[in-house]
């Protein structure tokens, strides 16, 4: 399935180089790529549709298939538990790979804690709620906090300095950087057993350098890209890739929620599942599952603790 992208009929060694210094290595990134981002790199879009099309039928995306092989394909997706039995069963046995997770929610609701205990959860072995793989974090507000990795593995009785070693770490400077990390995150998941690609948060750039409505175009314009690489790396190498967003009041909503999460629409399609979490009294949070293909909405209560999150 990862052949190299000079096995495909029509492109020669000349089109290969340039494709694969832009990072389509194999016939399975062409296939997830955009006649634009091909046409781009080799100076045509006939051309490039055609490249996209030989690719998607070697891996056979190209044709229509019986809902049976989708569930068949559904069966396989793998899930990485939360370590909480409540949230898992909000989630249907945890996060799935193959999906983006958006993680949405005020100051302090546990956003940030919830990125900490899947990189340390998917480390686990299978039996134990994990994928026995390696996570990457891409952290863009500099909260990322290795102590709180080493306590949360301690909990799950990995050895601490053993789950650092299994993070790929990177603090994204702006929204630029934080879309080449992303480039640079495809290679790491190409070449290491990685499940979980975290971006926290995946707004905050975002909003900082396009603020207000005058800008309001261009930056989900640009977010839009940003998440549809997203997308792709879920769906082409079997990664749960989950980002954070944050949410903001509304001031003019009368009737429902007030607060909404800042990314918008572009979130709101991009995203395969949103979890909505909020603060209760104390140390206790509130999670909620909306939007989704096919879970019911419903919600379920966790703690944060010295542990991590626990029900
Ligand atoms: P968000 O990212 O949504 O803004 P965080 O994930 O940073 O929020 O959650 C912050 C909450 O996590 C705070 O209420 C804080 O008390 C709690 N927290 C952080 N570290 C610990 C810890 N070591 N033990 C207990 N609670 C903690
Ligand atoms: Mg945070």
């Amino acid at each position: 399935a990862d052949a190299d992208v000079e096995e495909l009929e029509g492109i020669g060694r000349v089109t290969g180089q340039k494709l694969k210094e832009r990072g389509y290595y194999t016939v399975r990134d062409l296939a997830f790529a955009s006649v634009k981002e091909i046409a781009d790199i080799i100076g045509n879009e006939e051309r490039a549709a055609q490249i996209i099309e030989a690719a998607r039928s070697m891996l056979g995306l190209s044709n229509f298939i019986s809902a049976l092989e989708v569930y068949r394909r559904r069966v396989n997706i793998k899930r990485i538990s939360t370590g909480v039995r409540s949230l898992d069963e909000l989630l249907n046995g945890g996060v799935e790979t193959s999906a983006v997770t958006e993680v949405a929610g005020e100051f302090g609701a546990g956003k940030t804690q919830f990125c900490h205990q899947l990189a340390v959860m998917v480390q686990l072995p299978e039996d134990k709620g994990g994928l026995s793989a390696k996570a990457i974090y891409i952290d863009t507000e500099n909260t990322f906090r290795p102590e709180r990795i080493a306590q949360i593995a301690r909990a799950r009785g990995l050895d601490p300095d053993q789950a650092l070693k299994n993070i790929y770490y990177a603090r994204a400077y702006s929204s630029d950087h934080q879309m080449i990390l992303a480039e640079q995150a495809r290679r790491i998941i190409k070449q290491d057993n990685v499940k979980l690609l975290v971006v926290d948060s995946i707004v905050a750039h975002f909003r900082a350098e396009f603020p207000g409505r005058e800008n309001l175009a261009e930056r989900q314009q640009k977010l839009n890209k940003h998440i549809a690489d997203l997308l792709k790396i879920a769906d082409a190498y079997d990664v749960a890739v989950v980002v954070t967003n944050q949410v903001m009041a509304q001031p003019d909503v009368f009737f429902g929620n007030p607060l909404k999460p800042a990314g918008g629409n572009v979130l709101a399609h991009g995203a395969t599942y949103r979890i909505w979490l909020r603060k209760s009294k104390e140390n206790i949070r509130i999670a909620k599952i909306f939007d989704s293909p096919y879970h019911p909405e419903r919600e379920a209560t966790f703690k944060i603790t010295e542990e991590g999150l626990t029900d």
